[in-house]
């Protein structure tokens, strides 16, 4: 299938690794150029030659901390009119709910919330002028069922997916989607730091952890970040123009309800 996207230009947010490497992958795989983040220098450097030796498409390494103005500021002057934003950020830590004072809150707010908001405040104009747009948020599935050791993270993708919710149907008349993509359980770092925060406080081992995670996930396995990246790209292409404002899971069949 093609996409209908090759020549675009697309940012990338948090995008060395895991998830949003993924996003950043599928998409270079389909002809679209790339604006690759994440915040340590090297890692990014050597993600972006790769994506770009494989792919043939051309792909900007923007070292850069999206959860601060100044950081937010730099990646978009590599590209400051991309026709598809890919917003993300690494995850709030895992807690209990009497440790976290307003300064973590804060920062989880950051991260998971706000930087995303102000990402697409800075390039949401000139997609609607262009008519065409395509904007996709990795949230979580915790938005949809809340994990307890993450409250942070519910709390503050929560804020995000209600205020996309509104702001999706005011662009959808201008060919711009606005999407929340709510990754289950992906074998990423992120999945095995969380993974190992538990094995401490359970005092498990970190295999007996994981092997009980993974007895919750009706598919029996982790989800791959390239197929995470598959979907990403969908609802990026030109094919996809008719879906917006969705949260949309894609967790092995993990989540119980019937919808
Ligand atoms: P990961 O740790 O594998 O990768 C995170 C990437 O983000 C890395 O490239 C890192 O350099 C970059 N990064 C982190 N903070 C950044 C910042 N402030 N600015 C720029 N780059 C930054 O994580 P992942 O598993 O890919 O998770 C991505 C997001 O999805 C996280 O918010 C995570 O909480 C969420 N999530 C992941 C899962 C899962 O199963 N992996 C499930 C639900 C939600």
């Amino acid at each position: 299938m093609d996409l209908g996207i090759r020549g675009r230009w697309a940012v990338v947010c948090a995008a060395s690794k895991g998830l949003g490497y993924g996003c950043a992958e599928a998409l270079a795989a389909n002809g679209v150029h790339i604006v690759l983040n994440a915040r340590t220098p090297e890692p990014l450097e050597a993600a972006a030659k790769r994506l770009a030796q494989h792919y043939g498409v051309e792909v900007v390494p923007v070292a850069a901390d999206v959860t601060t103005a100044e950081g937010r500021a730099r990646l978009l002057s590599a590209r400051p009119d991309p026709d598809i934003l890919i917003t993300n950020a690494g995850g709030p830590p895992p807690g209990d709910f009497r440790d976290w004072d307003e300064e973590a809150w804060i920062a989880a707010l950051r991260a998971n919330m706000l930087s995303a908001i102000f990402l697409i405040q800075a390039t949401l104009d000139a997609m609607l002028q262009r008519r065409f747009g395509r904007i996709v948020n990795i949230t979580s599935s915790a938005v949809k069922a809340p994990i307890a050791e993450l409250g942070l993270s519910n709390g503050a993708r929560a804020g995000l997916t209600g205020f996309i919710a509104g702001l999706a149907r005011q662009v959808a008349d201008r060919g711009v989607t606005i999407n929340n993509l709510l990754p289950g359980r992906f074998l990423t770092d992120r999945l095995r730091a969380n993974f190992a925060y538990n094995a401490r406080k359970l005092g498990k081992p970190v295999e007996e952890v994981e092997r009980a995670a993974l007895a919750r996930i009706p598919a029996g396995r982790f989800g791959d970040p390239r197929e995470f990246g598959d979907l990403c790209a969908f609802l990026c292409s030109a094919r996809a123009g008719y879906i917006t404002g969705q949260n949309i899971l894609i967790d092995g069949g993990a989540y119980p309800g019937t919808f």
